[in-house]
């Protein structure tokens, strides 16, 4: 039983990871209590040391780990140089900001002095997605590790050789020992490692179905669970609206990383009076694209199923909507007219496919744009102040006006819903797991 890695350019296995066998598995989880304590005792600024080194370490092994991303789970060479990037500026923001996101807060309590304390919990479990492969483990570990809590990491298992080159690259920075480690195991094991009273807390960054077991366990040992899942994003356009610059924005979003985004635009939402002029131009800027293929090969065949079903129920194609010749290929689609209760409108398309649902009014539009069980993300495209008037009937975790819904390592990022629970970035991330003691001077 192993992690493979099946490029999906070609559906060749280039690499094979065992899982961790119990002995090697509890030798991990034996060094973590003295890990935690070298770590924690560390000051903030030693340990932004160590953050600063791991940056570099990312930049100097740009090139070849972005090839190891490209090679596991199919994105394109500049889509990854540039996560490396961020994943390397991630590092150095939390190494400098760490210090005042976690400075005491003193609170109003006459006639007593109180203050709130933000202290590490210990080791952190993160199981990471594939989308993603390394920024989604930096985002949550620079916060988590200045914080002084150490993390275990549980990679998807497509991408074994990422979490091997991110344990090297922690190793080279000069990290202490077992502050950052793999535990290559599968989720059986996951739920006994959530378990173990040597981790602390757990995060999860994937589906509504892991979410649903990460949570479930670690509700069984009474752990603390951040859940960062799914969306179906609404992307509403106004009357009003700058449509060119719209679409324009609209296929950058739904397309990116080939469309296997969390926070991608996947719900186009029109008003009658310019849904016709923006399907035009985001079909003609989509008709261009030369998309990666999708990271594996049964996600696009499940994409596929979505797509047909979604046309069995009613709704037209209007670009692509036929698996590509390549192992994993899916190309750029539009389906129109998506009806209520199809797939497309009711599911996340986790793939470059997108639903176009053409609304009678603003008042529809923002029923529309609620009609979901995910609240990740949204953006609402128009004139100004009605924009950002719908922004405040919108139920997500965050809305953009006029502008794409992104992850900016300086603000919180999460969901409502079935989006998941909890924050990642900025300090209400970073305080997630910390123990927010109160302390009283009488
Ligand atoms: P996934 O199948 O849920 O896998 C995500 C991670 O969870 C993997 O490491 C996976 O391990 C693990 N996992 C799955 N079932 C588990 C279980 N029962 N117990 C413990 N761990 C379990 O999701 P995915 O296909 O990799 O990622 C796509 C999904 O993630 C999409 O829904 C996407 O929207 C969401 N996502 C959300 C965000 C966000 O920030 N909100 C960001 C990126 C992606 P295995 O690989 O071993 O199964």
């Amino acid at each position: 039983m192993s992690y493979q890695s099946i490029n999906p350019a070609t559906g060749e296995c280039e690499w094979q990871q065992p899982y961790l066998d119990e002995q090697s598995l509890e030798e991990r989880l034996q060094a973590l209590p003295a890990a935690n304590r070298q770590w924690s005792a560390l000051s903030v600024s030693q340990r932004g040391a160590y953050l600063m080194a791991l940056a570099q370490q990312l930049r100097l092994q740009q090139s070849s780990l972005a090839g190891i991303m490209t090679a596991e789970m199919g994105k394109k060479t500049s889509e990854a140089e540039a996560e490396i990037e961020k994943s390397a500026q991630v590092c150095e923001y939390y190494a400098k900001q760490a210090l005042d996101m976690l400075a005491p807060e003193s609170l109003p309590a006459s006639p007593s002095d109180a203050y709130l304390h933000f202290e590490p919990i210990g080791t952190v479990l993160a199981i990471m997605p594939w989308n993603f492969p390394i920024w989604q483990v930096m985002r949550c570990a620079a916060p988590t590790l200045m914080a002084g809590n150490t993390l275990a990491l549980k990679h998807a298992e497509n991408v074994p050789r990422c979490a091997d080159m991110l344990q090297t690259l922690f190793v080279e920075a000069g990290f202490p020992e077992a502050v950052f480690s793999n535990l290559f195991i599968d989720n059986e094991t996951c739920a006994q490692v959530i378990a173990d009273d040597r981790i602390a807390a757990v995060t999860l960054t994937g589906s509504e179905r892991a979410g649903r077991s990460v949570a479930a366990s670690a509700g069984k040992a009474l752990k603390k669970s951040v859940l960062e899942l799914g969306g179906s994003d609404a992307f509403v356009v106004l009357d009003g609206a700058d449509v060119e610059q719209a679409a324009t924005t609209a296929v950058k979003s739904r397309f990116m990383n080939a469309g296997q985004v969390c926070i991608a635009a996947k719900r186009f939402i029109l008003h009658p009076k310019v849904a016709d002029a923006f399907i035009a131009a985001f079909v003609q800027h989509a008709k261009s694209l030369q998309l990666a293929p999708m990271a594996r090969r049964d996600l696009r065949d499940q994409l596929q199923q979505q797509v047909d079903d979604s046309v069995a129920a009613g709704a037209t194609r209007l670009l692509g909507g036929y698996a590509g010749s390549g192992y994993a290929d899916y190309p750029a689609t539009v389906l129109d007219q998506v009806p209520t209760g199809c797939p497309a409108y009711e599911q996340e398309l986790f793939g470059p496919v997108a639903a176009m649902i053409r609304a009678q009014d603003d008042q529809d539009a923002v029923r529309i744009a609620n009609a979901t069980r995910f609240g990740l993300g949204a953006s609402v495209w128009g004139p100004e102040q009605e924009a950002r008037a719908m922004a405040h009937h919108i139920v997500a975790g965050c809305v953009v006006v006029n502008g794409m819904v992104r992850s900016d390592q300086r603000l919180p990022f999460g969901g409502t819903k079935q989006s998941g629970y909890g924050r990642e970035l900025a300090q209400y991330g970073m305080r997630e797991f910390t123990n927010m003691k109160t302390l009283i001077i009488d």
